[in-house]
């Protein structure tokens, strides 16, 4: 099965890829938590991929392409993956689906999270992140079992730097201009599905499933 997880920043796409790495036993591929990985051992990618990530920026399409060439050819992409936070320009889109043709595996479906403006920010403003397996929290929508600590893996849970007021803003503006636009190329594909990203989360993931099951 090879899924694109599809949304504005703060819609759910992390939270769901977990849940569906546990039930299908394929990989969540997420370039945020790749760049953030490099961001923190001060890799020449994560140092030249920072200034974008704290402003709310897209990182260049040109290192994207190169990280997501290097992850599909991992062998526990075999079975399947999850792209979770990519394509987000038409460039990357176009690059993915040559990558793809190459080596016949055509993504089949992407599911489309759609959730509002006002939801999205006070989501973003409450999440909390695990600094070890990338897991996503809420202070109020999904709070952690024990204060600071990540429920699955004990990592310590933080407020990411770009989840601040001043940033977030600028993300969906970058959201709405840049990676809206694929919402249109994947349904003339006739693979977008789109799903009620406001519900809560035990609710789209069954949602996700009862699409899926034509796949699994
Ligand atoms: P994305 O990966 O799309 O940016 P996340 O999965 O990190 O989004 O979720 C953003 C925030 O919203 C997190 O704090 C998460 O706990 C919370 N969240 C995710 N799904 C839901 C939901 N269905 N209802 C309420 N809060 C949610
Ligand atoms: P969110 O789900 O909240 O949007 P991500 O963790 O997916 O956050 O991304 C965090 C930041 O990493 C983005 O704001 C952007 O700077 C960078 N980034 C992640 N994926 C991409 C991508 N496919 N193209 C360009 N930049 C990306
Ligand atoms: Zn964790």
């Amino acid at each position: 099965m090879n899924l694109i997880l599809f949304g504005p920043p703060g819609a759910g796409k992390g939270t769901q890829a977990k849940k569906m790495v546990d039930l299908y036993g394929i990989p969540q591929i997420s370039t945020g938590d790749i760049l953030r990985a490099n961001v923190r051992e001060g890799t020449e990618l994560g140092l030249a991929a920072k200034a974008y990530m704290d402003k709310g920026e897209l990182v260049p399409d040109e290192v994207l392409i190169g990280i997501i060439k290097n992850r599909l050819k991992e062998p526990d992409c075999e079975k399947g993956f999850i792209l979770d936070g990519y394509p987000r320009t038409k460039p990357q889109a176009d690059a993915l689906a040559a990558l793809l043709d190459g080596i016949n595996k055509p993504i089949d479906v992407v599911l489309n999270l759609e959730v509002p403006d006002e939801e999205l920010v006070e989501r973003i403003s409450g999440r909390l992140m695990c600094n070890n397996c990338g897991a996503s929290y809420h202070r109020t929508f999904n709070p952690p079992k024990k204060e600071g600590v990540c429920d699955t893996c004990g990592g310590e849970l933080f407020q990411r730097a770009d989840d601040r007021e001043e940033a977030v803003q600028n993300r969906l503006n970058v959201y709405k201009k840049q990676t809206q636009p694929l919402i249109d190329y994947y349904a003339e594909k006739g693979i977008l599905v789109t799903l009620e990203g406001t519900k809560d989360i035990n609710e789209v993931f069954e949602d996700i499933k009862a699409v899926l099951t034509k796949f699994a």
